[in-house]
């Protein structure tokens, strides 16, 4: 939060962005968390960050809002998002979101699992900077393209997936490569297309989808949605845009939100959705989406979040 303020963000931006740093903490999903803030003040600090954004959201359709971020980071955008995409949605049963002119959306777990705590189901999707090949391609054109969805549960937190359309997440490859640690080969190919395990040949060359051309069109799937349907950029014109300074990506998200509730079966999804928990729960060696967060959200209120002396060095630096 000093960081950030010392750095050019007001205490409404501030807050938001350094609550969303602290919940990736917590739930231990390190590459967007403390990780990401050098990056975040030195983009305030440049200017090409407002980090005095002041959101404002706007009617499209009766069941489609846009909120536009103002050039501030996403959370403030995605906070002022929350409550009218909530109303849309109980009003019509199924409501979209279409959140602008924002940068750097991260993880995308906080949001829809906050809707499904409001008894939402929700699917989030964000393009990023080009990092993956298209099936088939070695040169680097779609974003890793995280797409996720939330399911609200009776008397337990929601059931929540989050994950890029890549093999990795471009966080954890950097996180590896500072690491001096190497990746799964799945992970991505050096420029002359050949499989490796070392992450700085694969940050040279392109990462690959997960599952090969289906993982590449759900890729692709995000570039339009968020791309060409809400009017943000494309992945590599969203590095055009940066224009080489390697600054958080500028664009948007696409929020669909559901309420169960109306969709004919108003007593019994709650139910049936257990059940379909409990048959793949009764497998061993299985796990929910979203388990290993919350155990490590409970395991972090009692410990503590540890970083790199080398994070905390820099993070020192930046409030110099
Ligand atoms: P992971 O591959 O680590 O996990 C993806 C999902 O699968 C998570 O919901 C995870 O739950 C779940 N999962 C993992 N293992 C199992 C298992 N054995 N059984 C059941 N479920 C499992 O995530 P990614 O590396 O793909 O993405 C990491 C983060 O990076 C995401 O939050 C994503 O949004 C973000 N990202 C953001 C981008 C951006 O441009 N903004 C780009 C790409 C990624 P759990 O969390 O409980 O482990």
């Amino acid at each position: 939060m000093k960081c950030l303020l010392a750095n050019g963000c007001d205490h409404e931006n501030a807050t938001a962005v350094a609550d969303r740093i602290i919940q990736a903490e917590g739930d231990q999903c390190h590459s967007h968390g403390l990780f990401r803030l050098p990056w975040y003040c030195s983009a305030v600090k440049s200017g090409r960050v407002n980090g005095k954004a002041r959101p404002t959201v706007e009617q499209l359709a009766p069941a489609v809002i846009r909120v536009d971020g103002d050039g501030g980071f996403a959370p403030i955008g995605q906070a002022a998002a929350h409550q009218p995409l909530i109303d849309c949605t109980r009003e019509h049963g199924i409501a979209s979101l279409a959140l602008v002119n924002m940068f750097h959306i991260a993880a995308m777990w906080p949001e829809v699992e906050k809707l499904a705590m409001d008894g939402l189901c929700a699917f989030a999707f964000t393009s990023s900077y080009p990092y993956v090949a298209p099936a088939g391609g070695i040169k680097p054109l779609y974003g890793t393209n995280p797409m996720s969805f939330s399911w609200p549960r009776k008397d337990n937190l929601p059931l929540v997936f989050d994950q890029a359309s890549s093999s990795m997440a471009r966080g954890e490859i950097e996180i590896h490569a500072r690491d001096g640690r190497s990746v799964p080969e799945t992970a991505g190919i050096g420029p002359d297309g050949q499989p490796t395990s070392d992450p700085d040949v694969v940050l040279q060359g392109a990462q690959l989808p997960f599952g090969g051309y289906k993982g590449a069109s759900l890729a692709l799937m995000v570039e339009l949605l968020v791309g060409a349907m809400i009017g943000q950029f494309l992945s590599f014109e969203s590095l055009e845009d940066d224009d080489g300074k390697g600054d958080p990506p500028k664009g948007g998200e696409l929020m669909i939100a559901i309420d169960p509730s109306k969709h004919g079966d108003p007593d019994g999804f709650l139910l049936r959705g257990e059940k379909l928990f409990e048959a793949i729960l009764a497998q061993e060696g299985t796990r929910l989406p979203g388990s290993r967060r919350y155990d490590s959200r409970m395991n972090t209120i009692e410990t503590g979040i540890y970083i790199p002396q080398s994070l905390y060095q820099s993070i020192l630096e930046l409030l110099q």
